[in-house]
């Protein structure tokens, strides 16, 4: 299966239209994944055959609103969405704050982020993912959050803000979090902001041994994004019970829980798909 992800932000006159229209399609080519659609434009996820989703891109390219998309493209085995959501949402990403992408800061391309950083200079990367995301793969000496969902990034200017005459850089999984991010950067007097253009995914397909390492997460069933050209793959998290080199995340089994946690295949049988604290048998066993 193809699996693409992408975004576009811009202003949908009749948001509830188009995303009838957009559904409609979406289901006539048997995809499956995540598309919110506002306002304010539209953020999707989807996975379909390789045929199925070239007819997919060509439609939004011949769509007034949604054509001059920049896809970013994966692969899967088997379609790593159970359905197909097709939702009328009213932010493409969750903030709620008076922000608007339109505020976004400028753009850096992964080619001039590399070479500044293979320069060694001075500026500050900041990831604009929740902590389990980065956990698993984040740029060399990023500023990361604990924070857990994107709509508490407000909570977290305190802290960013030693770096807000620095030389900011920020980055998020496909680049749609950092339009948002970054405007509200700028709006909390950040003079020197740009943002990682196609974000970790176009960054790594260029530079696929370069300065981001381990893995990136992504939402769909995969968790992690594998990259063609890589070298072995070097992990930077660890597996919670045995602490052997991991980046395989389970989903709580325990239904309350729901928390991801890092198991690797041979602890898995052990804990039986649940967290440290929900492991039905003795810890003893698990933990040295
Ligand atoms: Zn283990
Ligand atoms: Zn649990």
């Amino acid at each position: 299966m193809h699996v693409l992800l992408y975004y576009k932000y811009i202003d949908v006159p009749d948001a509830e239209q188009e995303t009838i229209r957009h559904r409609a399609v979406a289901q006539s080519l048997g995809l499956r994944g995540r598309i919110f659609i506002s306002t304010e434009g539209l953020n999707g996820t989807c996975s379909g055959t390789k045929e199925n989703i070239e007819k997919y891109k060509q439609a939004l390219n011949a769509h007034p609103l949604f054509c001059g998309i920049v896809f970013k493209e994966s692969l899967a085995d088997g379609h790593p969405f159970k359905k197909l959501f097709v939702r009328l949402r009213p932010e493409v990403v969750t903030l709620r704050q008076e922000v608007s992408a339109k505020q976004a800061a400028p753009y850096i391309s992964p080619e001039d982020l590399h070479a500044a950083l293979e320069r060694d200079e001075d500026l500050v990367l900041i990831d604009m993912r929740n902590d389990y995301e980065a956990a698993i793969g984040r740029f060399r000496n990023a500023k990361t959050l604990t924070m857990k969902n994107f709509r508490d990034l407000p909570k977290f200017l305190a802290e960013l803000e030693p770096f807000k005459h620095k030389s900011v850089v920020t980055y998020c999984t496909g680049g749609i979090r950092c339009e948002r991010a970054s405007a509200l950067l700028q709006q909390h007097g950040f003079t020197n902001v740009r943002q990682l253009e196609g974000g970790i995914v176009v960054y790594c397909e260029k530079f696929p041994d370069g300065f981001f390492e381990g893995s990136c997460f992504v939402f769909d069933d995969r968790m992690t994004l594998r990259f063609p050209g890589k070298k072995p793959q070097r992990f930077i998290s660890q597996c919670g019970f045995c602490k052997s080199p991991c980046d395989r995340y389970l989903d709580c089994a325990h239904q309350p829980c729901h928390d991801l946690f890092l198991c690797c295949e041979e602890c898995e049988p052990t804990c039986g798909g649940y967290c440290k604290i929900h492991a039905v048998k003795p810890l003893a066993v698990l933990i040295p």
